[in-house]
Order: C-alpha cells, then sequence, then structure tokens
C-alpha cells in the first residue's frame, strides 16, 4: 500500500505526510538553503530561516502537485542559473590550471602562491553568488 500524495493544506506543517521530505542539508534552511541559526530551547530542530521560506515551501509542495513535478523540484530564474553555470565554469577551469601548474611547480613557494591567488580570484565569483528558488506564481525580483 501506498499512501495518497495529495492533502498537505495545512500551512503551518512542517512537511506534508505523504510526500518525501525535500532535500536536506544539514544545519541548513530546506528553502533558500541559507544557514540556521541555532534552535532556541527543546524542540523540533528547525528546518526554515524564516516564515517566509516556510511558506513558500509550502507554496512550492501546492505548485509541484499541480505541474506534475517532483516534490522537491523547484523552480529558478534562467539568469540566475547562467550566472550560476559561468562562475562555476570559472572555478571548474581554474581548478585544472591550478592543477597543472603546481604539478608543474614543484616546490616554488612564489608558484605555489601564484597558483593559490589564481584559484581564489576564481572562487570569489562563484562565493558570492546565491541562488534561491523562485516563489511559486510571485514575481521574482528584478
Ligand atoms: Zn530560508
Amino acid at each position: 500500500m501506498t499512501k495518497s500524495s495529495a492533502g498537505g493544506a495545512g500551512g503551518e506543517t512542517e512537511a506534508s505526510p505523504g510526500l518525501p521530505a525535500p532535500t536536506e542539508l544539514s544545519g541548513r534552511c530546506v528553502w533558500c538553503s541559507r544557514p540556521l541559526t541555532a534552535p532556541v530551547g527543546r524542540g523540533r530542530p528547525r528546518r526554515y530561516c524564516r516564515q517566509g521560506c516556510r511558506q513558500r515551501a509550502y507554496e512550492a509542495r501546492l505548485r509541484s502537485a499541480e505541474l506534475d513535478l517532483a516534490p522537491d523540484d523547484v523552480v529558478v530564474g534562467r539568469a540566475q542559473l547562467d550566472d550560476l553555470a559561468a562562475a562555476l565554469y570559472c572555478l571548474q577551469s581554474a581548478l585544472e590550471d591550478v592543477d597543472r601548474d603546481l604539478a608543474a611547480a614543484g616546490d616554488d613557494p612564489a608558484e605555489v602562491r601564484l597558483a593559490l591567488v589564481w584559484l581564489l580570484d576564481n572562487a570569489r565569483p562563484l562565493a558570492d553568488l546565491w541562488l534561491e528558488p523562485r516563489a511559486a506564481g510571485g514575481s521574482a525580483p528584478g
């Protein structure tokens, strides 16, 4: 027997019965992936960094059911995804450069330092990005 995936109409529930939990990173908001603050007192660990994230996750679960998507599928803007892919490509290319340069550098500290600076320069654009799912039915800023 399998449970029906319908239901979950209570906006305040942490997880809808019958739906698998979205992908969770330990200590991160289930919706926006920002770090969670430490829980106050006892009780269930927090899953969302703020009420807005809980609401957006709830709306997204409803919307994903309407659109026949997997429960943890999310919508992101094309421009945001392109920015992320470009920054990731820079980092991947820099990793290849640094692997090659370090193999050739031996123990020369100046060469190792140059490689590290190159890697940092190409990692920072990625670290400065933030990608967050688009709220269901809402207009994205920008
Ligand atoms: Zn959040």
